[in-house]
């Protein structure tokens, strides 16, 4: 009798969508092979799950890829037997379970609870048996929901609100604002790390590097300690949504979690986020400081974001930061300064980087 290894996929919720489905299996299937690329294999991908051919590669190795593929509900190590016997499935459950126990005569019988659900599925081509169901992230297929700018601190919670982007299918690029020389380069090699974590998920991610200097000290000149931090939230907004729209980015997120700081009351957001002329989304706003460290820890940012290089919103110290800051004080603020000049300063010297996979490898 032939046997063959393989794995098979099972999709989550992309069984929901219809007639858009099979755009969906083809861009998982297309991210599955990007993130397998180095191993020599062969796919079937099919309406309702995608077929891994196995040779002799390193099945430890794969399913520690695959876990990290967006779209894939859960997979199976599998074995395909020929089909060689034209029985119902009553007489095949009888048949397998009476050579189960005949070979192993210390298991019993208990349907309720069992140890192992071996499966059996019966194809046209062939018969697939596979015990265990690895669960995969779920989600949607990266990049099937375009494309998204999150700003990216360092801190513990927005590269973990990048994470969670990925997962639904939205491709990421990156941004971060920093101030020379009053941030360390230290600060760019701690992004680059993160994003290099983020790189199991999405194999390249573009960083933006804004310098924020000039603005932020300007900022500081005019709006003192406890505005400065509403005020540069806006400024970063409205940075954030130009380059946004110059590279087809269709929104903004933030790692904000509401209530968290003082910039991140309601209050604050409802007058910080009008200044991006994008829709933002804060994957992390219901989110509990503990939840969002737990997930930190869990895909492996935790340890990079608590290193002690601080970004630029440390460098001046904040007083009694507003946590209702006055509509009218911050437009008053704004409107003493050439702010537009100055940002233009800063979207037209932006730093464009790409962190990869691979370079991680070399
Ligand atoms: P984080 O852990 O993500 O830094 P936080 O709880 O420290 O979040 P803040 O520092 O107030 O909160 O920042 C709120 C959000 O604003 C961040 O999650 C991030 O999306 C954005 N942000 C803050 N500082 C920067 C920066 N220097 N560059 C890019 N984005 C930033
Ligand atoms: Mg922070």
């Amino acid at each position: 009798m032939n046997s063959n290894k393989m794995i098979i996929v099972f999709y989550g919720e992309l069984s929901t969508k219809g007639k858009n489905i099979m755009d969906f299996i083809r861009l998982l299937g297309k991210n599955i092979k990007e993130s397998l690329k180095d191993f020599n294999l062969t796919y079937d991908i099919k309406k309702d799950h995608i077929y891994i051919h196995l040779q002799n590669e390193n099945v430890t190795e794969i399913t520690q890829r695959l876990k990290k593929v967006p779209g894939i509900l859960s997979f199976s190590i599998a074995t395909r037997v020929d089909k060689e016997f034209p029985l119902h499935s009553d007489d095949i459950n009888r048949q397998v379970g009476g050579h189960i126990l005949k070979n192993n005569p210390d298991s019993k019988v208990d349907v309720h609870h069992p140890e192992l659900l071996l499966h059996i599925t019966i194809r046209e081509e062939g018969c697939y048996i596979y015990g265990y169901k690895i669960k995969g992230l779920g989600g949607y297929p990266l990049g099937i929901q375009g494309k998204c700018l999150s700003l990216l601190s360092g801190g513990i919670d927005s590269p973990v609100s990048l994470y969670l982007l990925m997962k639904r299918g939205i491709k990421v690029e990156a941004i971060h604002f920093m101030a020379p020389p009053y941030t360390s380069n230290m600060v760019i090699d701690k992004i680059k790390d993160l994003l290099s974590v983020l790189n199991d998920y999405q194999s390249s991610i573009r960083l933006y590097l804004v310098n924020f200097t000039e603005l932020e000290k300007k900022i500081y000149e005019v709006a003192g300690p406890s505005y400065l931090v509403t005020i540069m939230r806006r400024m970063m907004m409205r940075i954030s949504s130009i380059i946004a729209k110059r590279n087809n980015d269709l929104i903004l997120a933030t790692g904000e979690s509401i209530g968290q700081v003082a910039s991140q009351t309601l209050s604050s957001i409802s007058v910080i986020d009008p200044t991006s002329s994008l829709a933002v989304i804060r994957p992390l706003a219901t989110y509990d400081k503990t939840d969002i460290i737990s997930l930190a820890q869990q895909i492996g940012t935790y340890e990079i974001s608590i290193r002690p290089y601080e970004d630029c919103c440390t460098i001046f110290p904040i007083k009694d930061p507003v946590t209702h800051p006055d509509i009218k004080t911050v437009l008053k603020i704004e409107e003493s300064f050439p702010y537009e000049e100055m940002i233009k300063q800063c979207v037209d010297s932006v730093a464009v980087l790409d962190v990869k996979r691979d370079e991680e490898e070399l």
